[in-house]
């Protein structure tokens, strides 16, 4: 025991004094540089005048009753970091509907009143009672506030018109699953969707959509039908729109059927639109 103790010592105290060696090394590195890196520092963390308000704040919701998208973690991931990377807003992710209440929660949780605008990837018939319901839809109507959508946010709450009539309409189908679609973009004098060329190509799932009120929206990107075959099986309507912008009464909705694939999120263009949507949901002109 105690022959073997010593030998051990000795290296200890040898790598004790590696470590102290580099650690000085290391502070002396710093020290040099350190009149270098404040400045850098300091133009990094500033931010610039016109964004020097508090962050808005989105409440993203990935919830799923029914299909499971694997993209959910990517596009609430996305809305995270886009909103910290610009500093406009942060963002509470959520799995859960708890939050969409104007009730007070217990134990610092936040409600509705809380957030400047909600996103949804979400599926199916969702938990909301009867009251929560009244208050999403008034805090979008009546309090002015933003809803976002993505995807199969159309594929949820069939049996609640009121969300259909909000966000624009239900899915109706993909008869092309996942392919390289063309989307015409067809409004361009948006910032949201300024930075895309008149017609761009992306491999996604692309839905149809039903009971889409034509005159209350403003149609941003369609599926160039010209390019997909319309005799595929499912095929039931002559127009697919997949990006819009809607007022519902003083609030703001916007809704992009793009990002079934999880690398849809990855795109430099449709990141852009996103936080080009937050800003305008939240009020920017
Ligand atoms: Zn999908």
């Amino acid at each position: 025991m105690r022959k073997e103790h010593f030998p051990d010592a000795a290296r200890r105290s040898q790598r004790l004094r590696a470590v102290t060696v580099r650690g000085k090394i290391e502070s002396e590195v710093i020290m040099r540089f350190s009149s270098l890196l404040i400045p850098v520092v300091l133009l990094t963390l500033t931010p610039a005048p016109a964004q020097a308000q508090a962050p808005k704040k989105l409440l993203a919701v990935g919830m799923s009753s029914g299909f499971q998208h694997d993209s959910v973690s990517d596009a609430l991931s996305t809305l995270y970091q886009l909103g910290k990377e610009t500093r406009l807003w942060d963002t509470w992710i959520r799995t859960d509907v708890e939050l969409i209440t104007k009730k007070d929660l217990k134990n610092n949780a936040k409600n509705l009143k809380f957030f400047d605008a909600v996103f949804f990837m979400t599926t199916g018939e969702l938990p909301l009672d009867e009251s929560q319901k009244a208050d999403l839809m008034s805090y979008i109507k009546e309090d002015g506030k933003g809803f976002l959508g993505a995807h199969n946010a159309t594929d949820t709450f069939y049996k609640w018109a009121d969300f259909g009539e909000m966000i624009g309409g239900y899915f109706d189908g993909h008869p092309w699953n996942q392919f390289l679609a063309t989307i015409a973009v067809t409004d361009r004098s948006t910032p949201i969707t300024a930075h895309f060329p008149a017609s761009f190509q992306v491999t996604d799932e692309i839905y149809q959509i039903r009971d889409f009120p034509k005159d209350k929206v403003r149609l941003l990107m369609t599926l160039d039908m010209s390019k997909v075959d319309r005799n595929a099986k499912g095929v039931k309507h002559d127009a697919v729109p997949i990006t819009w912008t809607k007022e519902y009464g003083k609030g703001r909705v916007f809704y992009c059927g793009l990002g079934h694939r999880t690398e849809v999120w990855e795109r430099k263009d449709v990141r852009l639109m996103w936080v080009e949507a937050v800003k305008w949901a939240m009020g920017a002109r």
